[in-house]
């Protein structure tokens, strides 16, 4: 997606993998500013531990707690977070209203970020689900510590039902339903979800998850983690180029490699 989109735009970047270990990642940042790179995206493990090598922290990431995109800006190496922000984004490109209720199915790093987004753009109570209970109610404490209202639940056929009954927005934030175990999903029904409720998936892959194809037979809103996707990546390549890229291109090709 990055380097046909840099290309399309006449950009002289290059978009290249660096697989490291986590002790390695102090290194990597001080060649990051030897080698004079723009930018780097992080992905797990390293969203949380990167921030402590950082100079400067957008707002979004030090609230939420993790990184996803680094720019070095003359050797200043600043860390920000673009998921939540490619979350909202994928809503509202959609025209639905930032209000109400979230009830998140996981309580990882994604939903982290996205909770965050979320919180301070309209939703009023977050609440997380997590096999790991612990997980969701460190989630739901940071969140009430920061005056958002939010709750935590041991993951139970009961408790998705009681909430889902009151939720505007469920959100997916587990890999349940990720290629290829595309025959899973989260939940085993939507049953008394209220009708205006938008079901989402983080997953990309496949575009269409089994809990998308729940909500759509109940003809419910959907919304794919394709397009939020795309749109973190929209927002990480305007942080390193300080130009606004081709969305539609780049979802052009997402969805071409996605569909082959
Ligand atoms: P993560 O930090 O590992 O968190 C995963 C969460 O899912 C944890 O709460 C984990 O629970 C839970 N989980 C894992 N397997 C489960 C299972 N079999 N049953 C129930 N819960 C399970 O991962 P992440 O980075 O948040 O990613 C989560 C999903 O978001 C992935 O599918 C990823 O591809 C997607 N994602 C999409 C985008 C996008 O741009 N669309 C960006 C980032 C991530 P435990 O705590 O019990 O392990």
């Amino acid at each position: 997606m990055h380097n046909l989109t840099l290309q399309k735009m006449g950009l002289n970047y290059v978009y290249l993998p660096f697989p490291i270990r986590p002790d390695q990642l102090e290194d990597m940042l001080k060649a990051m500013r030897v080698l004079n790179l723009c930018g780097l995206n992080v992905t797990i493990p390293f969203k949380e531990m990167i921030l402590k090598y950082l100079d400067q922290l957008s707002p979004l990431a030090r609230d939420c707690g993790a990184v996803n995109v680094v720019k070095n800006d003359n050797g200043k190496l600043v860390g920000y977070n673009t998921d939540g922000l490619g979350f909202i984004a994928s809503l509202q490109e959609r025209g639905i209203p930032l209000k109400g209720r979230a009830l998140f199915i996981g309580a990882g790093g994604a939903a982290r970020a996205v909770a965050w987004a979320l919180a301070t753009n309209g939703i009023s109570h977050l609440d997380f689900l997590d096999r790991d209970e612990a997980r969701a109610r460190e989630m739901a404490e940071r969140l009430i510590n920061r005056s958002y209202s939010a709750a935590s639940h041991p993951m139970s056929r009961q408790s998705f039902a009681d909430l889902s009954r009151q939720a505007d927005f469920i959100i997916n934030a587990t890999p349940v339903g990720m290629f290829p175990g595309v025959n899973a999903a989260p939940v085993d029904n939507l049953d008394g979800v209220l009708e205006h409720c938008v079901i989402c998936d983080l997953i990309y892959h496949p575009i269409r998850t089994l809990l998308l194809k729940m909500g759509e037979q109940k003809g419910l809103r959907t919304v794919s983690g394709v397009s939020m996707f795309v749109h973190q990546g929209a927002l990480t390549l305007e942080l390193w180029t300080g130009r606004k890229p081709p969305l539609d291109y780049m979802r052009e090709v997402v969805l071409d490699a996605l569909e082959r």
